[in-house]
């Protein structure tokens, strides 16, 4: 096995950039997170900011009292505009790249209004989450805004069949998490988490305190209440091995989960 930099250099330098010997020579260092303390939570766009100020509000006070004991990253869903925008596009028979722009851009007008909201608190939003100023963020509030649309606009690689953009803010709000090696992921959304089929429409669906990805695919509840490419994202990650949805409706639960507690419905990658 390749354990110096020279050998790995060497293998750089002679192999494919995805042979199987020089990926095991790349993982050899040992793990790093660059931002260990911090959680991400994502804050819903259909399932809690479309929900206005009944919903918001009493999220955003839970939100500056935790800070005090958590660093937070807070991403946006989109919603329901960005479905109304999807539906208007997929019509006209535009491509998924516009889609995710148009999706981009509803997830910023959240992350915009967020702002506004937490402003007084001093915690702001940072366009395009990139690190350069969310260190600086953590180290002076412990909280930041982010928009939850990854940006692959006009590169989103397509979806087997249609234009919907596949990785949208669930994947986005992840892949940040992932990234920078966060602690935690919570989904904030407005059911106390997975149940066996949709509450909104099926009155007997009963609550699922803890599943795997493979257990939730297997009894195919993959496409739920997380888009479904996150799960392959979780089964990947070398850093964030569960995620937590609460129910943001019900005050305290966003506090409890970030104290480690299990409110809601955790997803683990196995
Ligand atoms: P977000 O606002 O974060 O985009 P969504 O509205 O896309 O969240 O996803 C949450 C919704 O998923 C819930 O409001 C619920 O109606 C729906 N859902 C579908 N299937 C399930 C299920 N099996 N368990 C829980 N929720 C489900
Ligand atoms: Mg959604």
């Amino acid at each position: 096995m390749a354990n110096t930099t020279a050998e790995l250099e060497a293998l750089l330098m002679q192999r494919s950039l995805t042979d199987a010997q020089l990926l095991e020579a790349t993982e050899t260092a040992s793990d790093f997170r660059i931002l260990p303390d911090a959680t991400v939570i994502k804050i819903g766009g259909q399932s809690v900011i479309d929900r206005g100020r009944a919903a918001v509000y009493p999220l955003v006070d839970e939100i500056v009292a935790a800070r005090k004991a958590h660093q937070l990253l807070i991403g946006t869903g989109a919603g329901t505009r960005a479905r109304h925008l999807y539906s208007i596009a997929a019509g006209l028979n535009l491509p998924a790249g516009l889609l995710s722009q148009l999706g981009a851009s509803v997830a910023d007008q959240n992350a915009a209004m967020l702002a506004q909201l937490f402003a007084k608190h001093g915690i702001c939003a940072v366009d395009g989450a990139g690190l350069s100023a969310v260190p600086l963020f953590l180290a002076e509030v412990n909280a930041v805004i982010f928009s939850g649309m990854p940006p692959y606009g006009l590169w989103t690689r397509p979806a087997a069949e249609g234009v919907i953009p596949p990785y949208r803010t669930d994947a986005g709000c992840f892949l940040l998490a992932e990234q920078f090696g966060c602690k935690a992921m919570i989904f904030v959304k407005d059911e106390d988490g997975l149940f066996t089929a949709n509450p909104k429409t099926s009155k007997d669906a009963s609550f699922i305190p803890k599943i795997s990805v493979d257990e939730m695919k297997a009894r195919g509840l993959h496409d739920s209440i997380l888009e479904f490419p996150m799960l392959d994202l979780l089964q990947s990650a070398r850093h964030v091995h569960e995620v937590q949805i609460v129910n943001g409706l019900v005050p305290g639960n966003l506090t409890r989960a970030l104290a480690g507690e299990h409110v809601g419905t955790i997803i683990t990658a196995r």
